[in-house]
């Protein structure tokens, strides 16, 4: 996204807050929630004494070290110094905070209020690794801007209109009733912008029939199957762990492994979860790294386990594609999204090449020089391809000015 000019601007109005396990991304948009003015993120890599601050806006780009243990309290006020100190300095009337998880309950944005504060700690339990930390920058943010208004965007929202025999799984269906084990979807703020987007650059808007597969390819990796802007399908599950090969995520697995690996070599909870979130995809075929740009340079330097995992996670990606297609009766187009979506052209290629028999047709040489939401697909392809760039932190910023004036 092209960031406006710094201080000039000065529009500082809608701050949006992404907070991971270990770093915390933020993004300070105008009052229109139009143009983003500056945004970066606080990165403890794991560790606890120190962090990486990085800071960009029109023209600049820098990082420096913070000195502290992850502290959300800390890190928002250290934005709003830099923020402040770049002449940032007009107040923020609405927070936008991206929570991953929002249980059954929350298939919207919604305004935070003690009682939405209560039940996403509720929900809490449903996503251990990624909505404590939302909920401990949302509690700092809070403090730091008191008079703001605090909006919660859901990554599942988007998932609530997915149809039911997607929902339920081929368990025992008390467990869907009494246990709450249910599809939910991840990754649903880039696929609605993501097909949004689509539609407009296809110009079919009003469309409703227009099918879409959204691969959002990043560090986590997901694929949607879309009619009409709304969600029909999606690989992501009960957790963010089904589905496609991630970077550290095994994505979907033969659950009787874990059933094997528990009975036969005594491998515990905390154990297989590790592996399973941390530890396998594409780090743990290749044993090179998470990084795809690094299995890539490793793959392409001769690395036989590097190029295995590259095959795999195009080969599953593909796969998915196929299932997808079948799903909607056919593609209208397809999309690249996120790190690898957006930027590995050896990558889209290779998820094309096994789509001819499809008729999606890659064009080679668009392939190579794509630009931001362009189509790169042959002229006489059945579908177009897209190569859209996610912008998760405009949408969230969008809902947050939606809902500040709904509620002013
Ligand atoms: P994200 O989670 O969307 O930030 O995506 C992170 C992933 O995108 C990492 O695996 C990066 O290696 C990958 N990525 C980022 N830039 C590139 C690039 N130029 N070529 C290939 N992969 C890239």
């Amino acid at each position: 996204m092209e960031l406006a000019t710094g201080g000039a601007v000065n529009q500082m109005s809608i701050l949006v807050l992404n907070a991971g396990s270990s770093t915390l991304k933020y993004a300070l948009f105008d009052d229109a929630a139009k143009t983003e003015l500056a945004g970066g993120v606080i990165d403890w890599h794991g560790s606890d004494s120190s962090a990486t601050f990085h800071f960009r806006t029109s023209g600049t780009e820098d990082s420096h070290t913070l000195v502290g243990s992850p502290d959300y309290r800390m890190a928002v006020n250290e934005i709003l110094d830099r923020l402040t100190a770049n002449g940032f300095d007009k107040p923020v009337t609405a927070v936008g905070h991206r929570i991953v998880h929002g249980g059954p309950a929350f298939n919207q944005a919604v305004l935070i209020d003690d009682r939405v504060r209560e039940e996403l700690e509720q929900i809490s339990t449903l996503a251990p690794l990624h909505n404590p930390p939302a909920l401990a920058a949302v509690e700092a943010a809070r403090k730091v801007f008191p008079d703001a208004v605090h909006i919660a965007v859901f990554d599942t929202a988007f998932y609530s209109a997915l149809p039911r025999r997607e929902v339920v799984y081929p368990l025992p269906y008390q467990w869907f009733e009494e246990y709450g084990i249910r599809r939910y979807g991840f990754h649903g703020i880039s696929h609605a912008y993501c097909a949004k987007r689509a539609a407009e650059i296809l110009e079919r808007e009003d469309d409703s029939n227009l099918r879409l597969i959204i691969c959002h390819l990043g560090n986590g990796c997901s694929a949607t199957a879309v009619r009409g802007e709304q969600p029909v399908a999606t690989t992501m599950g009960f957790t963010p762990l089904e589905g496609l090969m991630m970077g550290t995520r095994s994505g979907s697995i033969d659950p009787g492994i874990l059933l094997h690996l528990m009975e036969q070599h005594h491998m515990k909870r905390d154990h297989l979860d590790e592996i399973l979130n941390r530890q396998s995809g594409l780090l743990g075929i290749s044993g090179v790294s998470s990084d795809f740009r690094e299995v890539e340079q490793s793959a392409n330097a001769g690395h036989k386990r590097a190029s295995l995992a590259i095959e795999m996670f195009a080969t599953r990606i593909r796969s998915t594609i196929g299932a997808f297609a079948v799903t909607l009766g056919g593609i209208d187009a397809l999309i690249f999204t996120a790190g690898i979506g957006e930027h590995s052209r050896t990558l889209r290629s290779r998820v094309c090449a096994g789509l001819q028999s499809l008729n999606v047709l890659l064009d080679e040489d668009k392939n190579q020089e794509r630009s931001a939401d362009s189509d790169i697909a042959q002229v006489d392809s059945t579908a177009r391809i897209l190569v859209i760039r996610t912008r998760e932190e405009q949408d969230i910023a969008h809902a947050a000015q939606r809902l500040r004036e709904e509620s002013s």
